[in-house]
C-alpha cells in the first residue's frame, strides 16, 4: 500500500470509530488502540504535509485561533419557532393548519434540545463550514471550533443527498461534562458555569479551538436542508440523516393525530429528566415536505412547525436558615438550607442564593416559603418567595458583615457582586483550600498526599501554607490519626518529587485568583520567569493577549503582599522551579533541507521560526526555487509566493504542521 492510501484507510477507520463512539455510544476498540492509531495516522501526516486534509481525525484536537469571527451568510434563512404553552394552543394551530390542507396531517416530534443553534454545510461529501445562526440571515462562522466536536461527521459517503446541504442542529453540553468542567472550575478557584446552554454556547466563541476541543461537546441534528432531497418528509430526512452518520437523537417519533402528540408531550414532560442533556420542550412538526411547503412561512417562522415549551419543575418548601460558606480564594456563598423535598426524582435540601443582590432581590428571608427549581442536574436555585406565607413579624435579611470562619470583616470590590474575607492568610477554609489546591491534580499534583490529610495537617499545627510542606518531617506526619509509615514516607516522597513540576504548574499553584490554568501558562510564555513577573505593571500585563483589567489587578495585588513574596522566595529555596526551561531543541533531522518563511506566525515569531529550523540542520532561504524543500506560512502569505509555490509544486506548511515536525521524536 503506498503512503497515501495507508494515510487514508486510517482516516476512514478512526472516522468509523469516533462515529461508533460519539454518536452510536458502542466503541468497538478500546480508547488505547484507537490513540495508537491516530499517533500512526498523525505521524504519517507529519512526515507527508503534502497529503494534509483539514477533515482528518487529527484535525479534532483543535489548535487553530480566531481572533474575529467572519459574518457569513445562510444559503438558506434559519427562522425561529412560534411557541405554544398549552394544549389548547396546540388545538388552534392545528385547526390553522386544517384550513389549508384537507388531506389527512401527520407529525413528527422532535425534543427541543436546548443549546445554541448551527448549521453545518456540507459539499461534496466534505464539511466545510458551521455557522451560528445570527440574526438568521447571516451569522458568525465558528467552523475550527466546531470541527472539534466529534459526532459531527467531517466526511459523509452517501448516494441519495445532492452534493450540496446544509444540516441543522443544536449543539449542546450534556450534564455529564458539565458537572465535570465545572468542577474542574472550581479546583482552579473559577466561577462555576450557570448552566449547559449559555457554556454551549460560549464554547462557539471561544478564540482557542483546543480549549473547545476539550470541551464535550455534542451536536443532536434535527434537519436537513437542499434542493432536490431525494425524499418527502420530516421523518425520513431524519432517518437518512441518522444513518449518514449524523447524532439523531432516538426519540423522535412520528404521531398520526393530535392525541398522539399530547401522549408524547405527556411522556417527555416527566421522562426528560432522565436525558444526558438539557431539553425546554417538544418541537411538533408537519411531517410531508408539501403540507410544509403549503404551509409556507411567516415573517419568523415557519407554519408547519411549533415548539410546546415545558413548564420547569418547581416545588414550593420552607426556608430554614441561610448560611455562608467560605472558599479558598475567601469568596462567600450564602446557602439557603431547606425542609427536604423532592423535585424530579431527587432530593433537595440546599439551594444557592449566589450573592447579596440575589438575596435582595428575591427578598428572601429565614422562615419564608419559596419557591425552588431544579432542571436535570443543575444546582436547584429559587425562584420566588410565596409572599402570602410570609410571617408578619419577619425581618429583612441582613446579609453578613464579619466572616463566619475567622469574624474578620468582609469586602466587596466596585462592580463585584460577591464578598469575600480578605483573611487570606489566616482564615482556616482559606488556609486549607489554598493547600489543597496547591497539591491539586492540576496543580503540584503531590502523590500520595490528599485533601483531607490536608486539613489534618492544618487541623494539627504542622503546616499554616504551602511553603511548610517542603519542611514537614515524616516523624511529625506519623503522629497523625491513622498514619502508617509507608503513607507517610509517600506523602514525603511525594513532595520531593513534586519539586520538578514546570513553572507553569507552579504558578497555577500559587492560587493567585483568577489565574486558571490558561492564563497562568499565557503569563508564563510572555514573562519567561517569576521575577519578571512580580515587576510587571498594569499596563506590561494587560498588553499580553487575554490578559484583562481584572486578572491585571489580581496579579498585581498578589506580589504586593509581603507575605506572598516570602512564601516565594522560601519555595525558591526548596529548589522549586520559578521559571521556564527554554529548551532548545537541536538536532539532525533538517539536515539538507531549504525552508522559506512567509507570512505572519500566532505563535512563533519569525525569527524564533527561523532559528529552530537552523538549530535543527535545515537552511532559511528568502526565495522559493525548485530546490525548496518546505514553505511555512503563516497568514497573509504574499499570493505571488503562494503562486509560485503552487506552479513548482512545492509543499505549504503552517505553523502547526511546523511544530509537529519539530515535536515528532
Ligand atoms: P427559538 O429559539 O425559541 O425560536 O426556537 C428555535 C430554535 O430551537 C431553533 O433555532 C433550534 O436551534 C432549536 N431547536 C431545538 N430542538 C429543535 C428541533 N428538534 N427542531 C427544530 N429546532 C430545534
Ligand atoms: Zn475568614
Amino acid at each position: 500500500m503506498d503512503i497515501k492510501q495507508k494515510i487514508e484507510t486510517l482516516r476512514t477507520e478512526l472516522h468509523q470509530h469516533n462515529y461508533q463512539y460519539y454518536v452510536l455510544d458502542k466503541p468497538v476498540i478500546t480508547d488505547y488502540e484507537f490513540d495508537q492509531k491516530l499517533k500512526i495516522l498523525e505521524k504519517l501526516e507529519e512526515e507527508h504535509p503534502e497529503y494534509f486534509d483539514k477533515n482528518s481525525p487529527t484535525q479534532r484536537v483543535g489548535g487553530q485561533v480566531t481572533k474575529n469571527f467572519k459574518t457569513v451568510k445562510h444559503r438558506e434563512r434559519m427562522y425561529s419557532l412560534s411557541n405554544s404553552y398549552s394544549k389548547t394552543d396546540l388545538e388552534d394551530w392545528v385547526k390553522r393548519i386544517k384550513k389549508s390542507i384537507s388531506e389527512d396531517v401527520i407529525f413528527t416530534c422532535e425534543l427541543k434540545y436546548d443549546g445554541a443553534s448551527i448549521n453545518l454545510s456540507y459539499e461534496n461529501g466534505e464539511f466545510i463550514r458551521a455557522t451560528t445562526r445570527g440574526d438568521g440571515y447571516e451569522g458568525d462562522d465558528v467552523t475550527h471550533n466546531v470541527r472539534t466536536i466529534k459526532s459531527i461527521p467531517l466526511k459523509i459517503k452517501n448516494d441519495i443527498l445532492p452534493e450540496i446541504f446544509d444540516v441543522r442542529g443544536e449543539i449542546v453540553l450534556p450534564f455529564e461534562g458539565f458537572t465535570k468542567l465545572n468542577a474542574e472550575r472550581v479546583e482552579q478557584g473559577l466561577e462555576p458555569y450557570a448552566n449547559p446552554r449559555n457554556t454551549a454556547s460560549g464554547s462557539l466563541k471561544l478564540q482557542d479551538s483546543a480549549e473547545v476541543a476539550k470541551r464535550p461537546l455534542d451536536c443532536l441534528v434535527y434537519s436537513i436542508h437542499a434542493e432536490n432531497l431525494g425524499f418527502n418528509s420530516q421523518y425520513e430526512a431524519l432517518e437518512e440523516l441518522r444513518k449518514i452518520g449524523f447524532n439523531v437523537p432516538k426519540e423522535v417519533r412520528l404521531c398520526q393525530n393530535l392525541n398522539e402528540v399530547f401522549s408524547f408531550i405527556n411522556f417527555w414532560d416527566k421522562e426528560r429528566y432522565k436525558l444526558p442533556y438539557e431539553t425546554d420542550g417538544v418541537v411538533v412538526k408537519v411531517n410531508s415536505f408539501t403540507h410544509q411547503k403549503t404551509l409556507g412561512h411567516t415573517s419568523k417562522s415557519p407554519r408547519w412547525a411549533m415548539a410546546y415549551k415545558f413548564k420547569a419543575e418547581e416545588v414550593k418548601t420552607k426556608l430554614n436558615k441561610i448560611t455562608y460558606q467560605v472558599g479558598r480564594t475567601g469568596a462567600i456563598t450564602p446557602v439557603a438550607n431547606l425542609e427536604p423535598v423532592q423535585i424530579s426524582g431527587t432530593t433537595v435540601k440546599r439551594a444557592s442564593l449566589y450573592n447579596a443582590d440575589q438575596i435582595k432581590k428575591l427578598d428572601v428571608r429565614e422562615g419564608d416559603t419559596v419557591y425552588v427549581e431544579k432542571g436535570g442536574e443543575i444546582i436547584p436555585k429559587i425562584t420566588k418567595v410565596d409572599f402570602s406565607k410570609r410571617d408578619p413579624n419577619s425581618k429583612p435579611t441582613t446579609y453578613i458583615k464579619k466572616c463566619p470562619e475567622c469574624n474578620t470583616a468582609l469586602k466587596r470590590d466596585e462592580g463585584e457582586a460577591i464578598h469575600y474575607c480578605p483573611n487570606h492568610n489566616s482564615c482556616p477554609p482559606q488556609v486549607i483550600g489554598k493547600i489543597q489546591h496547591f497539591i491539586s491534580r492540576k496543580a503540584m499534583d503531590i502523590e500520595g498526599l490528599g485533601g483531607e490529610t490536608v486539613t489534618l495537617l492544618v487541623e494539627n499545627g504542622l503546616i499554616n501554607n504551602y511553603a511548610d510542606l517542603y519542611e514537614l518531617k515524616k516523624e511529625d506526619i506519623i503522629k497523625l490519626e491513622r498514619m502508617a509509615e509507608k503513607s507517610a514516607q509517600n506523602i514525603i516522597d511525594g513532595i520531593e518529587q513534586s519539586k520538578q513540576r514546570p513553572f507553569e504548574k507552579v504558578l497555577f499553584a500559587l492560587g493567585i485568583r483568577f489565574v486558571g490554568e490558561t492564563v497562568a501558562k499565557t503569563l508564563v510564555k510572555a514573562f519567561k520567569n517569576i521575577d519578571k513577573i512580580e515587576a510587571a505593571k498594569m499596563e506590561d500585563l494587560t498588553q499580553i493577549n487575554e490578559i484583562g483589567d481584572r486578572i491585571a489587578e489580581s496579579v498585581i495585588e498578589f506580589f504586593s503582599e509581603p507575605t506572598n513574596i516570602n512564601l516565594i522566595e522560601r519555595l525558591k529555596s526548596y529548589g522549586l522551579k520559578f521559571e521556564i526551561e527554554e529548551e532548545v531543541q537541536s538536532s539532525s533531522k533538517f539536515e539538507g533541507l531549504k525552508f522559506v518563511v512567509s507570512g505572519v506566525f500566532e505563535n512563533y515569531e519569525r525569527k524564533e521560526l527561523k532559528s529552530i529550523i537552523e538549530n535543527n540542520g535545515g537552511k532559511v532561504v528568502s526565495s522559493i526555487s525548485k530546490n525548496t524543500s518546505y514553505i511555512v506560512a503563516g497568514n497573509n502569505m504574499g499570493p505571488s509566493k503562494k503562486a509560485k509555490a503552487e506552479q513548482l509544486n512545492i509543499p505549504i506548511i503552517d505553523e502547526i504542521d511546523f511544530k509537529n515536525m519539530i515535536d515528532d521524536e
